[in-house]
């Protein structure tokens, strides 16, 4: 029987990351009967508008998820550690964006143009995890190609904007710019350095091992995403003082050979993926385009001479939409289509 709308609740509505899914929902006609949106009580009683109603922010409680069907959560691991079982045993099935619950094995960790058939899982928890956005981005291109070539290997370097870690981070970038310009002194509160004019090779905790858990993630999840273990990967993430949409360089080595052509033919075709790639016209893929956008740009597509099969691409996206918003909704999409 058609449902004539679900009842969606926005936990981190008034972050970054939260904000969009409000305006995606919108945007999408996502069929919203009602929309609840739950913060802590710093912005409790904010208002924020949705379909010209302005809707007022409650503070997150244990009891916030009753008769709630769907619950899109961003406001951190810990929050969601807390309240997504919680919500998930009150029947709300949660999307969740943080890392809280990727790498659980009943956990499906889905991008929609890659394993939307992960979603069937779903009965186990109640809990549908939203990847990485540096991760998300890239394997919307890299599948394409796997399915055709094989990649053997990946070696992924990364240049994400200031919002993947959220509105304190933006101010930051924004007040210690205005700073530097009226020689004033810069504090560094959300990063460990300064960011203006500057790039950190540091995104999330250092491990015992050297990498970042942002690179250790997009290992991880790549290969759950893709479903094969055997690709070897390796990455080096870099915040740099972009505010919105990360690129990536992205070298990959196949098991079979694949022309910088064929990977153009393939990747045009790719849902969700957008080539621009006319270095002679100076055309590539940029931050400051792709923000905004629903769309992974990939450029810069050329031979790796250095290696038998080897391809170099430039990926970038608008890391608050695909890697974060624009993909819960998408996953919200495919759970209404196929299996609700
Ligand atoms: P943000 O701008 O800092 O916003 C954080 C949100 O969480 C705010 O709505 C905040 O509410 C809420 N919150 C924090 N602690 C809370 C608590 N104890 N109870 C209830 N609400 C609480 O951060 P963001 O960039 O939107 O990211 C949020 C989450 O999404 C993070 O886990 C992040 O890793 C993940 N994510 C972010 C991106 C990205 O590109 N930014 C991409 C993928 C995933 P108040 O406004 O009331 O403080």
């Amino acid at each position: 029987m058609e449902r004539d709308g679900y009842r969606v609740c926005i936990v981190g509505a008034t972050g970054v990351v939260g904000r969009e899914m409000i305006s995606v929902l919108q945007e999408r006609d996502f069929p919203v009967k009602d929309l609840k949106l739950l913060a802590s009580e710093r912005t409790a009683g904010t208002t924020l508008a949705f379909k010209g109603e302005n809707l007022k922010v409650q503070v997150l409680q244990e009891d916030s998820f009753k008769g709630m069907d769907i619950g899109l959560f961003s406001a951190g691991g810990a929050v969601s550690q807390k309240y997504a079982p919680i919500a998930s045993e009150e029947g709300c099935v949660v999307i969740d964006n943080t890392s809280a619950f990727r790498m659980d094995p009943e956990v499906p960790l889905v991008v929609p143009e890659v394993n939307p058939h992960a979603i069937a899982d779903y009965n186990h928890k109640g809990i549908i995890a939203n990847p990485n956005c540096s991760t998300i981005q890239m394997v919307v291109v890299l599948k394409p190609i796997h399915d055709v070539a094989t990649i053997r290997r990946v070696v992924v370097s990364t240049y994400q904007s200031v919002s993947g870690t959220g509105k304190e981070a933006i101010r930051e970038l924004e007040k210690q710019t205005l700073a530097i310009f009226n020689h004033q002194e810069v504090k560094s509160e959300v990063y460990p350095h300064r960011i203006a004019f500057n790039c950190l090779p540091h995104i999330d905790v250092f491990s015992e091992n050297g990498y970042t858990k942002e690179e250790i993630k997009m290992i991880n999840e790549t290969k759950k995403i893709m479903e094969d273990e055997s690709i070897g990967i390796t990455a080096t993430t870099v915040r740099v003082p972009v505010f919105y949409g990360h690129s990536e360089s992205v070298n990959i080595e196949t098991t079979k050979k694949i022309t910088p052509d064929e990977v153009r033919d393939i990747l045009s075709r790719a849902p969700g993926v957008i080539v621009v790639d006319d270095p002679k016209k100076n055309e590539y893929p940029l931050a400051v385009y792709a923000a905004g956008k629903d769309e992974t740009f990939v450029g810069r597509i050329r031979e790796d001479k250095s290696i038998e099969k080897g391809i170099n691409m430039w990926i970038v996206s608008d890391n608050i939409r695909k890697g974060a918003a624009l993909n819960a909704v998408q996953i919200a999409e495919v759970l209404l289509k196929h299996y609700w």
